[in-house]
């Protein structure tokens, strides 16, 4: 542990943890302006129906233009927006963004696909985020049922018994729930047993190696049954290739995402997916 060196010691023994940090505080005081900047924008990356291919829904996925940086991806800056605290502008400038979205979507005529939205622990536990979703759809004239949210396992976790209670606020709105990264948590059977969602996303972890690996095809197999027994969705993420999409339709996955599909996409990029899909359709 570097602590036990001392402080004094860390720069000698741990250059590029030194280095980290001080990369972090600048970060963290310039994710305070990015948003009065305008330098935070969205990719949408589709999820299809396992068995039909169509697209049901676009996942929102928020990166950072920073004037130095470049492209800052969600792991780096997320994290960081939850200690500070700037998670709650970030997040519901996110909420406002993605429904604005898909509003622009129903004014050409995408009646069916939904948006959804990553909510981080912060977020979750926040007083007024019923009020703000609730603001969100309004602002944008969309219904509950248009937005779902996702939130990771391990973020109910840090505090359960409130999450549930906010899961049954969410819920009571329309909004679809479900667990994010499913299967990486460390949540009892029980626990999961009495969240009020409609969906686990079996996390990518599991469905990388699922061609090759004996075990991880076992664990997806039990995933999908888990969801089903407890009357649930299961959406599939990171499906990178045709095989991996063919052997999770089998299993009896609902939904699949993945780059074997479309990689996250910007704003008019995804846009001309759903209009190329519908071409597609109809032909
Ligand atoms: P996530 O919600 O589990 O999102 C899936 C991540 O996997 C995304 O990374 C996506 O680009 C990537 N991905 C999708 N398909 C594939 C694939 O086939 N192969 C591989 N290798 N990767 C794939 P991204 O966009 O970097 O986001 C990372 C995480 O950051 C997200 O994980 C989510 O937890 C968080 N995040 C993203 N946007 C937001 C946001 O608006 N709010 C909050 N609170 N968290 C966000
Ligand atoms: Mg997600
Ligand atoms: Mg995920
Ligand atoms: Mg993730």
């Amino acid at each position: 542990e570097a602590r036990d060196l001392g402080p004094g010691n860390l720069r000698m023994f741990h250059p590029s943890l030194q280095q980290s940090l001080s990369e972090r505080i600048g970060l963290e005081n310039e994710l305070k302006e990015a948003l009065v900047n305008g330098e935070f924008f969205l990719h949408y990356q589709p999820q299809v129906c396992a068995v039909t291919e169509r697209v049901l829904g676009m996942e929102a996925l928020v990166r950072w233009q920073h004037p130095e940086l470049g492209l800052v991806m969600p792991d780096k800056f997320i994290p960081l927006a939850e200690s500070t605290g700037a998670i709650a502008a970030i997040g519901s400038w996110v909420l406002e963004t993605a429904c604005k979205q898909l509003q622009d979507w129903r004014a050409l005529g995408f009646g069916d696909v939904r948006m959804a939205v990553n909510l981080s622990a912060q977020q979750l536990l926040l007083s007024d985020l019923g009020e703000s979703v609730q603001a969100a759809l309004k602002r944008a004239g969309l219904m509950g049922a248009d937005l779902e949210l996702e939130i990771t396992e391990s973020v109910l976790m840090q505090d359960p018994q409130r999450s549930i209670e906010k899961l049954e606020e969410l819920r009571s709105l329309g909004v679809r729930l479900s667990i994010d990264d499913f299967g990486t948590g460390y949540s009892s059977l029980g626990y999961l047993k009495m969240l009020p969602v409609h969906s686990f996303k079996l996390d990518r972890s599991f469905v990388r190696d699922i061609g090759t690996s004996e075990k991880d095809l076992e664990i997806c197999a039990t995933a999908v049954g888990l969801a089903r027994n407890l009357g649930l969705e299961i959406v599939a993420e990171g499906v990178e290739d045709s095989e991996q999409a063919a052997q999770l339709r089998q299993l009896g996955c609902n939904f699949l995402q993945g780059y074997y599909f479309a990689r996250p996409l910007a704003a008019y990029a995804a846009t001309n997916y759903l209009m190329e899909e519908r071409e597609s359709a109809a032909a």
